[in-house]
């Protein structure tokens, strides 16, 4: 098998690129089916995002059009000749983001559609001519129906997270696309699960593949230092604090279960003095990319989110996962502690376990083949909100059943039934099976993007700037002029009502 890029005989302007993202060596699901798709045959992979996967289909593809490569500026003379199907808009701009990247030096183009946003931009894109089209399917459906594309030329099709479109109900979408395509043709579909629908799929779809599996398993990283703390729920909010502040970390992911708990806890830490974003499926794509964005570029030092943020986005590593609820389903506490202590670099996963958590820990500890112990946590007797004790101290194996609160429920239920981005929604709808954490071994350590100099907000006497407002709040000049006077009062900028999906 081979490792280097070196010995793909790639061309020059590929190599190039791949020279300058500073991949040493090829991880495994690249050695394995590079080769496979520079021959032209189909491919099976179970790999899930994380692994270099993105890489493994985009390179061959690239230099297998390397053919049809022309500085034409006619649209005609680029015809699309790959298409990527994905199941979300985060993960098609992701890996719209790593074909750019990837073809930079060549004169091959690219797009990416997905539903949420404006279709004009992306028909004013397509018209121009691109020989790689990345979409999400309910969109390219709707670029095709409206004539922005054709897709007669289409020589390669990747078909990537495909559990995860057929969990969130693509099949007839995907059928309908596929049923456009000229039947000769390669395909590759990569899939965390060879379920039974996803084989029904390939064989219907692909022509003798060759299949290709990297290892996966639901062991969290040994390098992930993990704590289970027994928290009463009023507590939570003080509790992260104190451990952000006595750990000296920089930034963090806040997982939570519910979207309007995501929105509602990111509010209040906001209001707190901490600076964070929320990210969940009730924000607009715009709203989700620039929180995303915000994050990544170190403008916020806590990301509060639901599960939409757990599985396959490529952000990089970070110091700490907290997970302010216990997930519903064990395999996302998999996915979220994997967003830390990757490539051997130390992480911290620290979950709050309340005492109705009781069966998602018993789940937990099935999925883990372990004995999870409960630490109790001295919350500093200053920090503690008046008047509260932490009961939190009864331990959640004692059988203290469903304690949950009625507002608490209604809210986990209003969340489940308001219209949810379709890939979170699948998390609640499926028992699928777990899907692996990101292949730890090849990722790049977290490299804090704050300056040195620059105190995480809860750092005491830490002043925020006003350059570094979250999201989550519009400045106050904004909303003022909403409300056409010069001064609004400050409530009113934090009051804003949550943007809902388009
Ligand atoms: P993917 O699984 O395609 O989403 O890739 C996950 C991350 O791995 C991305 O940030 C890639 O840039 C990175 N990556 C891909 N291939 C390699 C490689 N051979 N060496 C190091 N990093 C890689």
């Amino acid at each position: 098998m081979t490792q280097s890029f070196s010995e793909l005989s790639l061309s020059p302007a590929i190599e190039r690129a791949v020279a300058e993202m500073g991949y040493e060596s090829m991880t495994p699901i690249q050695a394995q089916a590079i080769p496979v798709v520079l021959q032209g045959r189909d491919v099976m992979g179970a790999a899930q995002t994380g692994t270099g996967k993105t890489a493994a289909f985009t390179l061959p593809l690239l230099q297998r059009m390397m053919k049809h490569e022309n500085a034409s500026t006619s649209p005609a003379r680029h015809p699309v000749r790959a298409l990527v199907l994905l199941p979300t808009r985060e993960l098609a701009d992701q890996v719209a983001e790593q074909v750019k990247l990837y073809a930079k030096y060549t004169h091959l183009r690219s797009t990416v559609v997905f539903g949420g946003m404006d279709m004009k931009p992306q028909t004013a894109e397509l018209k121009k001519g691109v020989e790689v089209l990345v979409a999400t399917p309910g969109r390219l459906l709707d670029h095709i129906e409206a004539k922005n594309c054709v897709l007669n030329q289409v020589e390669y099709v990747v078909l990537d997270e495909a559990d995860r479109m057929l969990d969130i109900g693509f099949l007839p979408d995907l059928q309908r696309i596929l049923s456009y395509l000229p039947k000769q043709r390669t395909t590759l579909l990569f899939s965390a699960t060879f379920s039974p629908e996803i084989k029904r799929l390939a064989n219907s779809y692909l022509k003798d593949p060759v299949t290709i599996e990297v290892a996966r398993s639901n062991a969290t990283a040994s390098t992930v230092e993990q704590h289970f703390y027994r928290v009463d729920d009023d507590d939570k909010r003080p509790v992260l604090k104190q451990i952000l502040r006595e750990r000296g970390i920089k930034q963090a992911f806040v997982f939570v279960n519910s979207k309007l708990g995501c929105a509602r806890l990111a509010r209040s830490l906001e209001r707190e003095g901490l600076n964070t974003t929320a990210l969940h499926g009730d924000k607009s794509q715009d709203e989700r990319l620039k929180a995303l964005d915000a994050f990544k570029t170190g403008a916020v030092d806590l990301l509060v989110c639901t599960d939409v943020a757990a599985r396959g986005l490529d952000i990089k590593d970070v110091p700490a996962v907290f997970n302010f609820d216990i997930p519903f389903n064990a395999e996302d506490y998999v996915h979220r502690i994997g967003r830390t202590g990757r490539a051997g670099a130390s992480g911290l996963a620290v979950s709050f376990v309340s005492g109705r958590d009781a069966r998602l820990m018993g789940d937990l500890e099935k999925l883990l083949g372990k004995k999870l112990e409960l630490e109790a946590l001295e919350l500093e007797a200053d920090r503690r909100p008046a008047g509260r004790f932490n009961d939190g101290q009864r331990a959640w194996q004692q059988g203290d059943g469903d304690e949950r609160p009625a507002r608490e429920a209604r809210e986990v239920r209003e969340a489940r039934e308001s219209r949810p981005l379709r890939s979170e929604s699948a998390s609640f709808r499926s028992p699928r099976p777990a899907r692996a954490p990101a292949d730890p071994l090849f990722d790049k350590p977290y490299e804090p993007s704050l300056a040195p100099d620059v105190q995480p907000s809860w750092e005491p006497g830490t002043q925020r700037p006003t350059s570094r407002l979250s999201p989550n709040i519009k400045s106050r000049k904004k909303v003022a002029a909403l409300f056409k006077r010069t001064e609004a009062p400050a409530v009113e900028a934090q009051t804003e009502a949550e943007p809902s999906e388009r």
